[in-house]
């Protein structure tokens, strides 16, 4: 689960992290009020969206030259244009894809004057089994360019669960991060209080990018992505009342509700498997007869004939979906209780495309009896290879 930089320097600031004072507001009649509670006389106005790159982002209803998602403003009047210009309308960034996000509140926040943009995260670096920092003294832009570009310029320390950031990590981080003097010094709070945070929230990324060094010495957060465990919210109802369901797609949270493994994709061959691996290579045979999966499915083991229910109502409502493959492998998951499922959604939403279905395994031959029965226009496949030659065929109408 993601939430928004504003939560998430709400959050990091109980633990001591030095960030910038701020607003958040979802109207612009907001914003005059917003603007005047901060010292200024410098303001910066963010879009709040589930996605980073806002600064260099474009908002597809303003023309090619207006500015992007993070603008400074010199005075309380430019801050009220500007939440005026941004709010409600489709931010475009390089993480949004083209579809973008609707801006739907904003970040007014004081303005910092800043002397060097630094980058830092946290994250679970599984190759060692530890938390661990990565740092680079190239912060502020494309930290993906950087990996690629100069390796060189990113340094990642993992920290021993035993001890906590000891001493000699910080000393190891600031020197990576070239600090001196004051940041120096505010950095033997600050790579701790992260750190802390990171582990009680259970997070799985904590991102600052940038982490500044101020004109007067000091350190500041002024950008914060923070990601948590979803195995773990179960822990923090605090962290789950920030979730804001409208960054997230629709189908995927009637997903989360039946408790389905479900990814929304781009393509347009819906798929309901049972199992992440079988479903992984349905995904990857519909590639290889040259589609594409509108979706990742897992229904599990032992699914209900009511989730199976959802699962294909799902699937079905997906405009992009124009055709279906169920591909169930029936070991400790039933076949009939598929089949069942499936008739049950048919009946409630009806069935405008393809749908082919390879069943194998517990209960296969009562789970075919009752897809014949059902009347359904099913095209039946034997095998995975066949099933997805098939689906791929009926969809180009051939
Ligand atoms: P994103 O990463 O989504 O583009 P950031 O919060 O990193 O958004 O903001 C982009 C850039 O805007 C930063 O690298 C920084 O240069 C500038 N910026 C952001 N917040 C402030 C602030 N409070 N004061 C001054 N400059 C800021
Ligand atoms: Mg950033």
């Amino acid at each position: 689960m993601n939430i928004h930089e504003h939560q998430a320097k709400a959050l990091l600031k109980e633990y001591g992290v030095p960030v910038a004072g701020g607003v958040a507001i979802f109207s612009a009649d907001e914003a005059e009020a917003a603007a005047n509670s901060l010292p200024g006389p410098l303001y910066v106005v963010k879009s709040q969206i589930h996605a980073g790159g806002r600064g260099k982002g474009k908002f597809k209803e303003l023309s090619a030259d207006a500015k992007g998602g993070v603008r400074l403003a010199k005075s309380v009047a430019d801050v009220v244009a500007n939440a005026r210009e941004m709010l409600g309308n489709t931010l475009v960034t390089k993480q949004t894809g083209p579809a973008g996000k609707q801006v739907n509140r904003l970040y007014i926040e004081d303005g910092a004057d800043i002397a060097r943009e630094l980058y830092l995260s946290i994250l679970v670096d599984r190759t060692v089994g530890r938390v661990a920092f990565v740092v680079s003294t190239e912060g502020g832009m494309d930290i993906e360019a950087v990996a690629e570009h100069s390796p060189e310029k990113i340094v990642t320390l993992a920290i021993d669960p035993d001890t906590g950031v000891t001493a000699a990590d910080i000393d190891k981080l600031a020197a990576a991060l070239k600090l001196e003097g004051d940041a120096k010094a505010d950095s033997q709070q600050l790579f701790p209080a992260l750190y802390k945070a990171f582990c009680d929230k259970d997070m799985s990324l904590l991102e600052v990018n940038p982490l500044i060094v101020m004109a007067d010495g000091h350190l500041r957060v002024l950008d914060a992505k923070v990601s948590f465990d979803n195995n773990a919210l179960f822990r923090h109802p605090d962290v789950v009342a920030l979730r804001d369901t409208s960054e997230e797609d629709a189908k995927e949270i009637e997903a989360s509700k039946f408790d389905l493994a479900y990814v929304a994709l781009d393509g347009n061959i819906g798929c309901m498997v049972n199992g992440a691996g079988l479903a992984m290579a349905t995904m990857d045979i519909i590639k290889l007869y040259g589609e594409e999966p509108a979706n990742f499915l897992d229904v599990g083991g032992g699914a209900s004939k009511e989730k199976v229910t959802a699962a294909f109502k799902i699937i079905t409502a997906d405009p992009n979906v124009k055709g279906i493959l169920v591909n169930i492998f029936g070991g400790i998951m039933r076949c009939d209780i598929i089949a069942e499922g499936v008739v049950a959604a048919v009946k409630e939403v009806g069935l405008k495309v393809p749908l082919v279905v390879r069943l194998e395994g517990t209960n296969v031959k009562e789970g075919k009896a009752i897809l014949r029965d059902s009347g359904l226009n099913v095209i039946p496949a034997d095998d995975l290879d066949d099933a997805a030659q098939k689906i791929v065929k009926a969809i180009k109408g051939q």
